[in-house]
């Protein structure tokens, strides 16, 4: 995974993505998906990014 260039329009934390650059708070992908899970979204917490994918190997 060493090839990840950190993509500075897309700040992220999500550290337990495997997109995530975990040294810094960056997405490395050159665009993302985001959606929501509800009918009405009315806060941040009412959206996902979807193009999430969990890190394998580590934080079991
Ligand atoms: S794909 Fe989404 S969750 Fe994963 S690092 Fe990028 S913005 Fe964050």
């Amino acid at each position: 995974m060493n090839d990840q260039n950190k993509n500075e329009s897309i700040k992220c934390s999500v550290s337990q993505c495997r997109h995530n650059m975990v040294t810094e708070n960056y997405c490395s992908l050159d665009s993302i998906s985001v959606g929501t899970h509800e009918s009405d979204p009315t806060v941040p917490e009412c959206t996902d990014c979807n193009s999430f994918v969990r890190r394998t190997g580590c934080c079991e």
